[in-house]
């Protein structure tokens, strides 16, 4: 007999979705976009529904000794609202799988759901149903989430041309050095639980970590300003991987500066205290939850004043050549670390 075992850190997380992606076709017209963007995108009328799932398991994504439990629910429709903000679409209604133990109260859970209130307040989205059970380790939070979008504004992220333009919002790295913070205030109270964290100094990135928001007021003013990007993709597991991603979905190849990619002053100055280079942070961190996209260069009269919209490089031809443009103006190339789950 000749049983192969492969081992999942083989394939890594987006090899294994490439290969179960292989093995699966749509058998109706109505799925347009399966596996391989922020959304699925399924055809309905005139509009195009658009449908994400993200799981939060406690260990791996969370730690509740430092992130209380109405951020987390906050948090865990926002990171899918920020993949529906990605194709381009308004959410509009969340399903919400629990699992939980006995270690958890009523109370506890109440809290969870205020904020998983206040983020579908937030965004103006309902909870429509979802699936409770039991758990035997830690907390798990799964949420799926539709929106709608008129079918020719959604933006995939396989439509970007040569010499587009492109763009990220906010400021990235931030919530990555959060997360640092707080790791290292937790070994410091488990070594002296006496000291009170001093968290004030790194109160964004603590809050960029903890209560990310989805960029819908950017969908939104990029509608009033008659923009449709020509991709997009949300950046939750840093700005290298998700270059990467449109790089090879759209078969087009990225130029970079690494004088024009975004990082807030406070969390540089974070990332040097920790003896992290700003710029991995910024390009391997993850959990921004900011918007990448790419527009066409007719557009960039639109958007060269916005405050908060930063124009990064642009792309071109070859599908290879991902490359940044460092402060030095050497030419190196881009690597995609993303998250290694296994
Ligand atoms: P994102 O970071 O935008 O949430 P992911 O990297 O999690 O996207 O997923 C990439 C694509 O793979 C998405 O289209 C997602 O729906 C799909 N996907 C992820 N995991 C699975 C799975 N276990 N089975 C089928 N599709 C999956
Ligand atoms: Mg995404």
């Amino acid at each position: 007999m000749n049983e192969t075992r492969t081992e999942l850190a083989s394939l890594g997380e987006f090899g294994l979705i490439n290969r179960i992606q292989k093995q699966f076709s749509a058998q109706n017209l109505t799925s347009v976009i399966g596996i391989g963007d922020d959304a699925a995108v399924i055809d309905a009328g005139a509009d195009a529904l658009l449908v994400t799932t993200d799981m939060l398991l406690e260990g791996p994504h969370f730690d509740l000794s430092y992130v209380p439990l109405k951020h987390l629910g906050y948090k865990a429709v926002a990171v899918n609202v920020s993949d529906i903000a990605a194709m381009n679409a308004k959410p509009e209604q969340i399903t919400i799988g629990l699992a939980i133990s006995n270690r958890f109260s009523v109370e506890a859970i109440d809290e969870l759901y205020s904020g998983i209130k206040a983020a579908c307040d937030d965004y103006g989205v309902d909870l429509v149903g979802g699936d409770t059970t039991s758990s035997a380790a830690g907390l798990v939070i799964s949420i799926t989430a539709i929106g709608r979008a008129p079918k020719d504004k959604v933006v995939l992220r396989s439509t970007a041309k040569a010499n587009d333009i492109i763009c990220v919002t906010g400021d990235l790295g931030s919530a990555y050095l959060g997360l640092q913070v707080l790791e290292r205030e937790k070994q410091v109270f488990l070594t002296n639980p006496e000291m009170q964290p001093d968290l004030e100094k790194y109160e964004y990135m603590v809050g960029r970590q903890l209560k990310p928001s989805a960029r819908m007021d950017v969908v939104h003013e990029l509608a009033e300003k008659n923009i449709v990007p020509t991709s997009m993709i949300d950046v939750s597991d840093g700005l290298a991987s998700e270059l990467f991603h449109i790089s090879r979905a759209s078969g087009v190849g990225i130029k970079i500066f690494e004088d024009k990619v975004p990082i807030d002053s406070m969390a540089f100055e974070t990332a040097i205290e920790f003896k992290l280079d700003p710029i991995t942070c910024a390009l391997n961190g993850g959990e921004d939850y900011e918007l990448l996209f790419t527009i066409k260069p007719s557009d960039f009269e639109k958007l060269k004043n916005h405050p908060d919209i930063h124009f990064i490089g642009h792309t071109h031809n070859d599908a290879n050549q991902n490359v940044m443009v460092t402060k030095q103006e050497t030419i190196v190339p881009l690597k995609a670390q993303g998250w290694r789950h296994f």
